[in-house]
């Protein structure tokens, strides 16, 4: 029998209702609306524990990647009932933010045009611990792909130094993200200061190759570490997330033993995503939830 997630989530994606399946969202990939949800509906176990239950901020296209898109992190009215709001705890204005519980919330994601989808890093549970810490490569102009791969591995070293589990995705964008799950015990002050320390020492050690902040010297040749992904109310790209971008990337997840075949950040597609993951022996992630380990400020 058939029990892939594939055709799991295409039976239960039927519960939120598409209007105008057929709009086109990536126009070169020639993915629509109803593509979308496909590609969601077979992806929703794998994605699920990354989206659910955390603060989402949504990159919205109505009108698909060539059309106007907005960064949206409030709760909106008219938002599909599947789509839930949520209580900031320390928020004083009593803003809504976004979260979903379900495939069907993601469906509604869907309805909403959202192309893009961008959890905290912690989850609704501790809302001030994060659960993983998140190291954004971003090459600068001429900066060679083999050198954002030495640098994911040299992130990952110090990371492992230190003793947690670091994991590598692409971002679908430009870099790599090197991710460490985390045991939500530290704040977010600890986990800022944690991996800007991390990053401030990987450029000391290698002025030539790394910066730690935008301001501080050109990025031209350069990758600079992006350690601001953790702070109280930033957002990274989730695992399996599309990209509003030419192609229909997606981020996807990659095994550290595989990282020096891949030949750039938007190699994976909604296209070939589903054919890579199915090719595997394992999750490419395999005990990423299993491997969380306190971080020591
Ligand atoms: P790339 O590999 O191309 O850098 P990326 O997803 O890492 O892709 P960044 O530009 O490094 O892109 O952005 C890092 C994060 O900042 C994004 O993943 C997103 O969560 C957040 N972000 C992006 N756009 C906005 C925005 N308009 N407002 C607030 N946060 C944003
Ligand atoms: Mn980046
Ligand atoms: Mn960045």
């Amino acid at each position: 029998p058939d029990i892939s997630p594939r055709r799991a989530g295409a039976e239960q994606k039927r519960t939120v209702a598409l209007t105008h399946p057929d709009r086109v969202y990536w126009p070169d990939a020639g993915v629509t609306k109803e593509g979308l949800a496909d590609y969601y509906a077979a992806m929703w176990p794998r994605i699920a524990p990354f989206i659910v239950d955390r603060p989402l901020a949504l990159l919205r296209c109505p009108e698909g990647i060539e059309g106007p898109r907005f960064f949206q992190k409030n709760a909106w009215k008219g938002m599909n009932a599947h789509i839930k709001a949520l209580d900031d705890p320390a928020s004083q204005e009593g803003e809504h933010l976004i979260g979903i519980h379900d495939l069907d919330g993601l469906m509604g994601l869907v309805q909403a045009a959202v192309l893009e989808i961008h959890p905290w890093g912690a989850s609704c549970r501790d809302w001030e611990r994060p659960d993983e810490l998140v190291m954004d490569l971003d090459p600068g102009e001429g900066v060679a792909w083999a050198q954002v791969i030495d640098a994911a591995r040299q992130v990952r070293e110090r990371l492992e130094a230190s003793g947690l589990t670091a994991f590598v995705k692409t971002s679908g964008g430009k870099g790599l993200h090197v991710v460490a799950p985390l045991k939500p015990e530290a704040d977010w002050e600890t986990a800022k200061a944690f991996s800007r320390t991390l990053a401030q020492t990987m450029a000391a050690d290698h002025p030539d190759r790394f910066i730690a902040t935008i301001t501080k010297s050109k990025r031209h040749g350069k990758i600079l570490l992006d350690y601001l992904r953790n702070q109280r109310g930033a957002t990274s790209v989730a695992p399996y997330s599309t990209r509003a971008g030419a192609g229909a990337p997606v981020s996807m997840p990659l095994g550290w033993d595989e990282l020096g075949e891949i030949t750039g950040s938007a190699q994976f597609t909604v296209g070939n995503a589903m054919a890579r993951l199915s090719s595997l022996r394992t999750d490419p992630w395999e005990g990423f939830h299993a491997a969380r380990h306190p971080l020591c400020g």
